[in-house]
């Protein structure tokens, strides 16, 4: 990447760089809560997916530097395959939101209180295959929302990444059963020609007599068991008939009218401007061996005859 390629003349990768962020994702949960205002008094959080960190960083910052008072009673705990470079307030684990063991290792951060608050900026790596892509990232998502479940107080807020696909409309209506409002938010800094988004699901409300369960086998038809998802609505009147209830989620885009474009770059880096250094170096890239071995001359080429 050159010295003027485009990600380094983006203003939200400088802007993350100057206030000490690690990731210009940062400002996509800070202009999603300026809208929201779902940190305003929150005590117990949860940051799934959470690598290099930046969320974390914006939740630490949140609640105990704009909010000093009781710091005891706080608790931010943040999730990732990834290492991760320690944050100052933010237990880190390092685990895969997939695996069972990783919720009760959440759990016993929280002493058996409840969060409230849990976000989910996950995304898997991409192979390029679309389909597969999609399946994985659900599968994300629904493992995201059955930790929430057993994680999140009544009336509890929990935000995720989604990727607004074919099928997105199933998926606020599942939803819909389990908060009292969901809403899909674009924050400004999410690059408009990306399918990302992110629900906002506000106020925790599970259905009397329903139990959250943990387990990624289990199909969302039978996760959602009781929630009456999957109920053919014409049913009744047209036996043959199968459609699946789906509902539309209000679309907010958020960031303020003050807020940059997540596409605005500057035109040129000016030549008296001096690169920032990453605020934090990857802790293990995939890459990284490619480096050494590069340094080393030891990188070379296959070629199949
Ligand atoms: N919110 C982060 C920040 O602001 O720095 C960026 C998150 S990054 C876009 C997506 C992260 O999802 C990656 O660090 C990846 O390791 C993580 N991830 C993907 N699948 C995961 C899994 N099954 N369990 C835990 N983390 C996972």
């Amino acid at each position: 990447m050159g010295k003027s390629s485009k990600d380094k003349r983006d203003l939200y990768y400088r802007k993350a760089k100057e206030q000490g962020y690690r990731a210009r994702s940062a400002f996509k949960l800070l202009q999603l809560d300026e809208q929201f205002h779902f940190l305003d008094n929150v005590t117990r959080v949860v940051d799934l997916c959470a690598a290099p960190g930046s969320w974390s960083q914006v939740l630490s910052r949140r609640l105990f530097v704009d909010n000093p008072q009781n710091k005891e009673s706080k608790r931010i705990v943040a999730v990732d395959l990834q290492p991760m470079f320690p944050i100052d307030h933010v237990t880190t684990i390092q685990a895969d939101i997939t695996h069972p063991k990783t919720l009760n290792k959440i759990m016993d951060l929280f002493e058996g209180e409840k969060a409230d608050f849990v976000c989910s900026d996950g995304a898997p790596d991409v192979t390029g295959l679309h389909d597969l892509d999609e399946y994985v990232q659900q599968q994300l998502i629904l493992s995201a929302l059955q930790l929430t479940t057993c994680l999140l107080r009544e009336g509890g807020v929990f935000v995720a990444k989604i990727f607004r696909g074919r099928d997105i409309d199933m998926l606020y209506s599942q939803l819909s059963f389990l908060f009292e409002k969901v809403v899909c938010a674009k924050p400004k800094s999410s690059r408009g020609t990306s399918l990302e988004s992110f629900v906002v699901c506000i106020g925790y409300k599970p259905p009397t007599n329903w139990k959250p369960q943990l387990d990624v086998n289990m199909s969302v038809e039978d996760f959602f068991q009781g929630c009456e998802i999957g109920r053919l609505c014409l049913e009744d009147k047209l036996p043959e008939y199968h459609e699946e209830p789906r509902s539309i989620a209000e679309f907010i885009s958020c960031g303020g009218l003050d807020s940059f474009d997540a596409d605005a770059t500057y035109h040129d880096v000016p030549a008296d401007s001096t690169a920032l250094d990453p605020v934090q170096p990857p802790t293990n890239p995939p890459y990284k061996r490619a480096l050494e071995l590069k340094r080393k001359g030891k990188l070379t080429r296959t070629t199949y005859v």
